[in-house]
């Protein structure tokens, strides 16, 4: 690709959990094209194996060891990547996990781990991201990893579901907090993609639902797409190309739903 053909030159990204599954893919892919980025993951030799793969390509990358449950961590994290990799552009709160667990099973504290990672996570790096975005005055990119799920519930996935609807009025409080400051914000919402956090789950739905793990994925996870299909990590990054390359406010405060047409609005 010509440098004049990237559609990221010159930025830089920061993406959580991008040590693993989509994450890693918006980062490889937003490095392909031009970007600097930061893969921040609690995962920490995760993460530099990323930045690595990225370096070893020609592009500029670092991980940074992050769980972004911590105030600290995030803003020691943000404040890293913006001093080394030249301020910040592009923000993907990205880094999740999933508990399957009917409501009257969930213990308390599987509850607030699940908002502490996808919320109290979301909100931390939110911040520090739109500080140094005002500061620096040349506008930024949001990004929230949703899923179909913050538009539609799934049993035993109670907290997770919460979660998710909740970012979608994170992101527009953010659209609109941004605007002035020319700080977009949108929200993906992926259908079920086979990274480690899908894989995982199979086996406790299997058993939920008495079936067979085959039967989990056709009947339960891509039973209403228009084509029995999962989504796959590279989607997701086109998407998060597509927004992140999205250079003013009239894409802003959105989601955009990325699942074989499982939901459709
Ligand atoms: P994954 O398990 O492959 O990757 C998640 C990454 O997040 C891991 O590298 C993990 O170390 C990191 N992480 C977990 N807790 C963290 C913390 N406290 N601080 C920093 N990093 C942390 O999962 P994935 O499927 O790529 O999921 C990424 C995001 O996409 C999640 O927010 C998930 O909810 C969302 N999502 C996934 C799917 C799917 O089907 N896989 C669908 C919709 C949405």
């Amino acid at each position: 690709m010509t440098h004049a053909a990237m559609k990221l030159k010159g930025k830089t990204a920061i993406v959580t959990g991008a040590a693993s599954g989509i994450g890693r893919e918006i980062a490889l892919l937003y490095a392909r094209e031009g970007a600097r980025v930061a893969i921040a993951d609690l995962n920490q030799t995760g993460a530099e194996g990323v930045a690595r793969e990225i370096e070893a390509a020609g592009g500029r990358a670092i991980g940074v060891a992050m769980d972004v449950t911590s105030e600290d961590a995030v803003e020691q994290g943000i404040e890293t990547t913006a001093k080394t990799l030249g301020g910040i552009d592009i923000l993907v709160s990205n880094a999740g996990i999933q508990i399957v667990k009917s409501l009257d099973q969930l213990a308390y504290a599987d509850w607030r781990r699940m908002i502490a990672i996808h919320l109290d996570g979301a909100f931390l790096s939110t911040r520090a991201c739109l500080r140094h975005m005002y500061r620096q005055g040349r506008g930024g990119s949001i990004i929230y990893m949703g899923s179909v799920h913050s538009k539609l519930a799934s049993a035993l996935k109670g907290p997770y579901v919460a979660a998710k609807h909740g970012l979608i009025g994170l992101c527009r409080t953010v659209a609109k907090e941004g605007a002035a400051h020319r700080v977009r914000a949108n929200v993906i919402c992926p259908g079920f993609v086979l990274t480690p956090l899908v894989k995982s789950q199979i086996p406790e739905l299997a058993r939920a639902n008495g079936m067979s793990e085959d039967e989990v994925a056709k009947k339960i996870m891509l039973k209403d797409t228009a084509d029995g299909e999962f989504t796959t990590t590279a989607d997701v990054a086109e998407a998060a190309l597509f927004f992140a390359a999205f250079e003013t406010n009239a894409l802003t405060g959105q989601s955009i739903i990325v699942s074989h047409g499982w939901h459709m609005e």
